[in-house]
């Protein structure tokens, strides 16, 4: 997944010494790496991609999993979150297949990508798990993976009896327990100096995942525009609305890791009404003139754990 990972156990069971811990945590995620990953052509996704459509296509139960998932939160957020945008991320020079460096692609090209986005296209099979395209697709898992890894990180710690830990793939958190100190697990927000409004220092996540996606890490600029390499299916170009970053909240960490995408892709206001909607958690950082604002949805309000004075 081209990232780091993170694990925090309280009280480990006897039998389970740190590199045991680790090497359970890197099985895990190595496996989703191995069916997930764009960067390997022996992937499940690369397996996909290459296929013909028209026909099903086995794939392992992690993967049916995740694309359904997928095909889940693009309905839920009007196509916003799309797992075949990969030629689209590819043009714009941030995906596996990039060849070139960042630049802006011409129209024609773009039109030519365009034309084969669409989650529309895939169905998924849970028994004899398989996926299948009836339009030449490609698929790009990047948006919800990391999220699936530390939930299947997760579940492994929770088989050894663990039911104290913190797992952390690349910013995508899952809690559950207590922290070594017998408290409440608590997650802070990477957020920009707010000008305006407190800045939130954490939030009490005990039993839950956390997910961020933003702009703000994973970006290039060109005469001082910039574009970010999450893209908007509906325009087939980078976002550009004042989004620095959105922060999600789910009981596990797909959820969590696709929806931060999806209202990312969204923006501030059609971001917060799907948040409304659905009753998600979703803590939100805004630009705003010179600096930034932050908002939040209601089903974010029992999470806020405000230390620097004055609660919003
Ligand atoms: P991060 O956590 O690094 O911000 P995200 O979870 O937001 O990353 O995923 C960004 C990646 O997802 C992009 O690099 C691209 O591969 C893919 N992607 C870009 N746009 C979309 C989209 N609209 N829907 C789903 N996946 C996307
Ligand atoms: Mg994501």
């Amino acid at each position: 997944m081209g990232t780091t990972f993170n694990v925090t156990v309280v009280e480990p069971p006897a039998a389970l010494d740190r590199e045991a811990t680790a090497a359970g945590v890197a099985t895990a995620l190595g496996e989703v790496d191995r069916r997930m990953s764009t960067y390997r052509a022996d992937s499940d996704v690369s397996r996909f991609n290459r296929a013909a459509p028209g026909a099903w296509f086995a794939v392992s139960a992690g993967t049916v999993e995740v694309v359904a998932k997928a095909l889940e939160v693009h309905a839920l957020s009007d196509g916003a979150f799309d797992i075949t945008v990969g030629p689209l991320v590819d043009l714009w020079g941030f995906g596996a297949g990039s060849r070139e460096a960042a630049r802006v692609p011409g129209e024609q090209e773009l039109a030519a990508a365009a034309a084969r986005i669409g989650s529309k296209e895939l169905a998924v099979r849970f028994d004899e798990p398989a996926l299948i395209k009836y339009a030449p697709r490609e698929i790009d898992l990047s948006a919800i993976a990391k999220g699936y890894g530390v939930d299947r990180a997760a579940l492994w710690l929770q088989g050894q009896g663990i039911t104290d830990y913190l797992v952390e793939v690349g910013g995508e958190v899952r809690t559950a327990g207590r922290n070594p100190e017998r408290h409440a697990w608590r997650i802070g927000i990477e957020a920009p100096v707010l000008q305006r409004g407190a800045a939130i220092a954490a939030v009490a996540v005990s039993g839950k995942s956390v997910a961020t996606s933003g702009d703000y890490r994973n970006y290039f600029e060109v005469d001082g525009k910039r574009y970010s390499h999450t893209i908007d299916p509906a325009t087939a170009r980078p976002i550009t609305h004042g989004l620095a970053s959105v922060t999600v909240i789910a009981d596990d960490c797909m959820s969590a890791d696709a929806f931060a995408t999806a209202i990312d892709v969204l923006g501030p206001e059609r971001g917060l009404a799907l948040a409304e909607r659905l009753g998600l958690p979703v803590y939100l950082v805004v630009r705003s003139g010179e600096g930034f604002e932050a908002r939040h949805s209601s089903a974010f309000e029992p999470y806020v754990e405000d230390d620097s004075g004055g609660s919003r």
